[in-house]
């Protein structure tokens, strides 16, 4: 490892100094970003895929930072989880989300993803608890996405707290499948109610008569135990109709629905209804 360390300092160039200045600014800002309003949630359509129907809304976290614009989780999620303020950011979301699926039609469900750390020395069964309390929304229109990395801890508390939480009427949903480094062998410590397979399998899929094994094998891994799978970052109309002709049941992506604001999912969502 020491030489590996080595090797890597010989590669310094100076954007590698700027982006770790950044990092090092990113968790102040992020502190500050708490208390004034910088975050909002944009909303992703999940859609049945035999018919395109609307069957859920996934909430996606954003940043306005006030210097640097819109910043994309990837960027800040990682540090807001090493300094432990995905724990508050993570709790506002899914208050907010809640708060916003209210007023939607009462057949969609609001997908909220949390990390890791909020199962860590945090009583995230009473936080999804309240936040449907406070938002007057039943436990049966919420979904919680979380990563393998979450049975993968040492100690039990995260099962239990995922069991818990699914206790209360809430559905989990195992997101980015097949990107772990052990998924088969954790799909069965905890009874997920959805399978989201990683956009990184059907990006593959390029051409007609392109073909994924792996994802093939998910698929028909998912459908033996009989959950209900998820595939996003579907983007061609070639790719929706590969995972339709597996029998994929949802879909999320470009090619149907990019994510949207508040006010956009209201109007599509009543649009989708009929109201
Ligand atoms: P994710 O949970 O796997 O979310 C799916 C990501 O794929 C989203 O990126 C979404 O905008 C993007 N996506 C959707 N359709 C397509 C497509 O057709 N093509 C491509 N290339 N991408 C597509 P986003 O919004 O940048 O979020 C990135 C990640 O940040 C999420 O991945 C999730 O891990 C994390 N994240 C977002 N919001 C939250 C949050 O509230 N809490 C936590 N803990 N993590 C969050
Ligand atoms: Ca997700
Ligand atoms: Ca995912
Ligand atoms: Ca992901």
């Amino acid at each position: 490892a020491k030489t590996k360390s080595r090797g890597s300092f010989q590669a310094f160039r100076p954007e590698m100094q700027l982006k770790s200045e950044w990092t090092k600014r990113m968790r102040t800002d992020l502190l500050a970003a708490i208390g004034t309003d910088q975050f909002f949630l944009v909303y992703q359509p999940i859609m049945k895929a035999s018919d395109q129907s609307i069957v859920g809304v996934e909430a996606l976290l954003r940043w306005h930072h006030p210097d640097r614009g819109i910043i994309s989780p990837t960027e800040f999620i990682p540090v807001a989880e090493e300094t432990g303020l995905i724990i508050p950011i993570g709790t506002w979301a899914l208050q907010r989300a809640c708060q916003t699926a209210r007023s939607w039609p009462s057949n969609i469900k609001i997908s909220v993803n949390a990390s890791i750390k909020q199962f860590e020395n945090n009583n995230l069964a009473g936080v999804v608890r309240d936040a449907l309390t406070n938002a007057g929304l039943p436990p049966e229109r919420l979904k919680l996405e979380v990563t393998e990395s979450v049975l993968m801890t040492e100690n039990s508390v995260s099962i239990n707290t995922l069991k818990e939480i699914q206790n209360t009427g809430v559905s989990i949903i195992l997101d980015d499948f097949g990107t772990g480094y052990s998924s088969l062998s954790y799909i069965n410590t905890f009874s997920f109610d959805f399978i989201k397979i990683d956009k990184s399998f059907i990006s593959r899929i390029c051409r007609p008569g392109d073909r994924e094994p792996i994802f093939e094998a998910i698929m028909g891994m998912a459908q033996a135990i009989r959950i209900p799978v998820t595939v996003e970052g579907v983007e061609t109309v070639h790719q929706l109709e590969y995972i339709r002709g597996l029998g994929c049941e949802f879909v999320q992506g470009y090619l149907l629905a990019k994510p949207m604001s508040e006010t956009d999912i209201s109007r599509v969502l009543i649009y989708n209804g009929g109201i």
